[in-house]
């Protein structure tokens, strides 16, 4: 069996822990549920989803300019984009399969599993 790298571990079908670490220190936390999410949005899209931010430890989401309580930092959150979809297609597929949290950007999608429902 090939040698394996930290956190080079399934998680899902599709989604291995090591796409969800921080970028600049391979630290992670997710949350079981959002996974769950991402991995159905998979099923229904049809093709591979790529996780362009997972977790964020405290000083990448600041290096980011990301939100003071951002849902990367608590693992309970995933920027995606989907290679030959639109971000208003995916978009409209988190909200039927129902992400609580979503917010369009050019170029990939955040979504998030907090409580109540936020769109921006
Ligand atoms: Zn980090």
């Amino acid at each position: 069996m090939a040698a394996r790298s930290l956190n080079d571990f399934p998680l899902t079908e599709n989604f291995n822990l090591r796409e969800f670490q921080c970028s600049c220190c391979g630290q992670v936390k997710i949350h079981p549920k959002l996974v769950e999410m991402l991995q159905v949005l998979r099923e229904k899209v049809g093709r591979p989803v790529i996780i362009t931010s997972g977790y964020r430890c405290p000083s990448r989401n600041k290096a980011v300019g990301g939100a003071l309580q951002s849902y990367h930092m608590r693992g309970m959150a995933a920027d995606i984009k989907v290679p030959g979809v639109s971000i208003s297609r995916l978009a409209q597929l988190a909200e039927s399969l129902g992400f609580n949290g979503i917010g369009l950007y050019p170029g990939f999608v955040h979504v998030d599993i907090r409580n109540g429902k936020a769109r921006w």
